[in-house]
């Protein structure tokens, strides 16, 4: 058995960057930039009015007040999209809208909430200010400067900077093809009613949501029963046809536990097979070729604790996202809590902030048979290898897994 630590340092040292492609804008998204990207335009591309109003010199406003109003000459309109050659001359005045270009000569934009209109001309109260409502040519990014830099990932708001830029596609990192099989003769699908002996297949969907969930392909291959031969058929299949195989079940020690034996017999390196992690203890891990392989326990609990913790920074690192530490901070136990000492705890818990510090409450039964105690749970507390029974009021570390 090995520790976490040491369990999560042979997967990041065996997963690789898994290489770049090009893909359509609306697809990169949560997916990694794999280049530099470069403004091909300066932006604005032209001096552009912020407001709804008027376009003047601001030296026409000078000493303009309540009591002594200006008077300027309105000489047309320029809406959006328009662009006109005519260059402002001292006294005159375009009424321009919002995102239309500031003619030649104007330096300022006065609101039209601001003036009165007087046949063709305008009045202003006030004194205005040179770049007044103006956004200035160039003032986003000019022309060859960096935009967004290489290995940032991609949320809606860099695809619309990407899209203002004017990039159709982008190179980004690969995502993995992950490969599901389901090992068991007590599942059934989930549409089934349960037979005696039976149970729901619920494995498989907690898997192909978090692989989905990661922007990641599956590949599933659906229930496979505990068949020795069968299930090495599936598995050759899977290392051949994806990047990343997990099995759920089968890992263990049991009779019809084949997956490790399988492993050995199609000569794959099998680094580890056992963490000191509660729930999750049986987690094989393997290489063939360039492939990984997770033998992950089938305890439905079990299989997403360790799915999160060892298999979601491999996919993610082979995407180009570097996720091997997360963050945890001091939570407080608000209640007593009793295992044994040997494997590093994971207590599915409700985390809160009671007067500025974390705090964590009981959401029911850790077996690690139980999904209800996990989906009720927002959180995790560590209880460290060392230490068994915990008693309410401790501080240990925590973090939030999922959601908040
Ligand atoms: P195993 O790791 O195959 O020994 O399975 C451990 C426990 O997890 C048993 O109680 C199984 O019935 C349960 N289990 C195994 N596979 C699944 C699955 N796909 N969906 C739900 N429960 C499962
Ligand atoms: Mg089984």
């Amino acid at each position: 058995m090995i520790n976490i630590e040491e369990a999560l340092n042979i997967i990041n040292k065996e997963t690789k960057i898994l290489g770049i492609e090009k893909r359509d804008l609306l697809d990169s998204v949560n997916r990694v930039l794999a280049e530099d990207i470069y403004s091909k335009d300066n932006l604005p591309p032209f001096n552009k009015s912020s407001k709804d109003g008027y376009a003047i010199k601001s030296s026409d406003t000078f000493n303009c007040s309540r009591e002594n109003s200006c008077k300027l000459k309105i000489k047309g309109i320029i809406k959006a999209g328009d662009f006109i050659e005519d260059t402002l001359k001292n006294g005159e005045a375009y009424k321009i809208m919002t995102g239309a270009p500031v003619p030649k000569g104007a330096d300022a934009v006065i609101k039209i909430e601001d003036i009165e209109t007087e046949d063709n001309n305008l009045l202003i109260f006030e004194e205005i200010e040179k770049d007044n409502n103006i956004i200035k040519f160039g003032e986003e990014i000019k022309l060859g400067d960096l935009a967004i830099k290489k290995d940032c990932v991609i949320r809606p708001v860099e695809i619309g900077a990407l899209a203002s830029l004017g990039y159709s596609n982008i190179n980004v990192y690969k995502a993995p093809t992950v490969a599901l099989i389901i090992t068991g003769d007590e599942l059934v699908d989930i549409n089934s009613n349960i037979e005696k002996g039976q149970i729901r297949n619920s494995n498989e969907y907690s898997l192909k949501a978090l692989v989905t969930g990661l922007n990641a392909e599956v590949l599933s291959l659906g229930i496979v029963s505990d068949d020795k031969e069968n299930l090495k058929e599936k598995m050759k299949y899977a290392l051949e046809n994806s990047d990343i195989v997990i099995t759920s079940g089968g890992a263990s020690v049991g009779d019809y536990d084949f997956v490790k034996d399988i492993l050995k017999e199609i000569g794959a390196d099998i680094k580890f097979s056992k963490i000191a992690i509660k729930p999750g203890k049986p987690v094989t891990f393997a290489t063939f070729k360039e492939k990984l392989f997770f033998a992950l326990p089938g305890n439905p609990s079990s299989i997403i604790t360790t799915f999160q913790k060892f298999v979601k920074p491999s996919i993610e690192k082979m995407m180009g996202k570097d996720n091997f530490d997360s963050e945890e901070f001091p939570v407080k136990l608000m209640y007593d809590f009793h295992d044994e000492v040997g494997r590093e705890k994971y207590v599915y818990v409700q985390i809160k902030k009671v007067d500025g510090s974390y705090c964590a409450y009981k959401v029911g039964s850790q077996c690690s048979n139980h999904l209800m105690t996990m989906s009720r749970a927002n959180g995790i507390v560590i209880v460290p290898k060392e230490i068994g029974d915990v008693k309410a009021g401790q501080v240990l570390n925590g973090k939030f897994i999922f959601r908040k």
